[in-house]
Formats: structure tokens, C-alpha cells, sequence
């Protein structure tokens, strides 16, 4: 059982069954690096809830696989920002995916709800647990892309140094792509860009 002192009650066992039978095959493993990486981070830079962390990153995606339809229901059944409805399951998988980890897992903890929810977005105020969920889903062992390595070595250096290198390489990622950028997203970088100087 994870920590119950976190208040997170749920069995390690049960929540690695329910993920392999959710997810592709690469996303589960991706989640479980991802935990890894949470764990190796919270040790670092001295989150306590060490457990809390792991199960961030088993949890983040979770909801990623779900169809469009699910997401625009969750949207509808909790009266989320309607805005919500002009974006996609990039956006939707972290801000509308909370939803459905609590409904599926009765999962309640603020903390770690609010961490899976801004981990691809981001958010102007992070929280310890918030940038290390958010910088280690960028550093987990399975990533390949140019950049990796000096976001490895910034996140055990600095990690708000950390969280501006990922939201600078995404946004522009995003802006060569030509698409829409989620204003939160923006927000993230005009509050983490000159942690990098
Ligand atoms: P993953 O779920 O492990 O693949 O990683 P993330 O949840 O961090 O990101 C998922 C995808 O969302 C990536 O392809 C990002 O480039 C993309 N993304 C991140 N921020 C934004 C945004 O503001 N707008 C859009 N449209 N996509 C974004
Ligand atoms: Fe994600
Ligand atoms: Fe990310
Ligand atoms: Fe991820």
C-alpha cells in the first residue's frame, strides 16, 4: 500500500494492474519512468512524500488514452471554464484527466490532484511536487529528443532553472509547429523564463 499517511490509500498492486490493462504498452512504461524519475527528484530536492511523488507519475497520464468524448463529458458534468471545449486531449489528458482519476480511483488529495493537472501546462505558481512531476515527465529515462541531457543535469542543478528549460523548448516546439498555445502555458513561461539566467 502506498503511504497512507499521504492519505492516498491505494494498493501499488491494484494501481499497476488497472494501468497496464488502460494503457499502451509504451505508456505504461513511460509512467513508470516517469515515476522513477518523481522519486529520484523528491529524494533530491527534499519532498518528504516520497511515495506522493511515485504516484504522480503512475497516475499523470492516466486519462491520456481516453476518447474526446470522455473529456467533453467530464467538461459538461463538472462545469469546467467552457473554454476548455476548444482545446484538445493534449491540454485536456492533465486539466480534465484529474476528473476522471478521482472518479475511477477516488483519489482526493489536493496536492497530488493539482500536480497531475498542470503537468503539461504548467502553471505561474508550482508547488515542490508540481515542478518535479512536471520536469520529470520531461527527464525520464525512456526521452530521446535533443536537449534531454542538459534538462537532466539543470533538474538535479536547479529545478526552477528546470522547469523554464522544459516550458521554453516546449513553447517554442509548439510555435514551429504552428499551433495553439494554451495561455497557461504562456503564463508558466513568463514566470519560470528568467530562472534561467
Ligand atoms: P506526455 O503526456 O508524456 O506526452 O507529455 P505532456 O503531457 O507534458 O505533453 C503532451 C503534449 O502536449 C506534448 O506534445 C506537448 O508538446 C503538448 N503541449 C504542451 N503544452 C501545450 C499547449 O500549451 N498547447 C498545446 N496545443 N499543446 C501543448
Ligand atoms: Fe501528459
Ligand atoms: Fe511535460
Ligand atoms: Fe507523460
Amino acid at each position: 500500500v502506498f503511504d497512507n499517511n499521504a492519505g492516498l490509500g491505494i494498493s501499488r498492486d491494484v494501481l499497476l494492474t488497472k494501468l497496464a490493462e488502460t494503457l499502451s504498452p509504451k505508456r505504461f512504461a513511460h509512467v513508470q519512468q516517469v515515476a522513477d524519475a518523481a522519486k529520484q527528484l523528491a529524494v533530491h530536492w527534499g519532498y518528504a512524500a516520497v511515495e506522493k511523488a511515485e504516484l504522480a507519475g503512475l497516475l499523470h497520464d492516466y486519462a491520456k488514452e481516453a476518447s474526446d468524448d470522455v473529456f467533453i463529458s467530464l467538461i459538461h458534468k463538472y462545469k469546467l471554464d467552457p473554454d476548455l471545449l476548444n482545446w484538445h486531449n493534449n491540454v485536456w489528458h492533465g486539466v480534465v484527466g484529474i476528473y476522471k482519476i478521482q472518479e475511477d480511483f477516488g483519489i482526493t488529495d489536493p496536492e497530488l490532484l493539482r500536480a497531475i493537472e498542470i503537468h503539461t501546462v504548467g502553471s505561474s505558481q508550482m508547488g515542490l511536487l508540481d515542478k518535479i512531476l512536471y520536469v520529470a515527465d520531461y527527464i525520464e529515462a525512456g526521452r530521446r529528443f535533443e536537449g534531454v541531457e542538459a534538462a537532466r543535469v539543470l533538474a538535479y542543478e536547479d529545478l526552477d532553472a528546470a522547469v523554464a528549460y522544459e516550458t521554453v523548448h516546449t513553447v517554442t516546439f509548439l510555435a514551429h509547429q504552428q499551433v495553439r498555445i494554451y495561455p497557461q502555458t504562456i503564463l508558466t513561461y513568463n514566470a519560470y523564463v528568467d530562472k534561467l539566467r
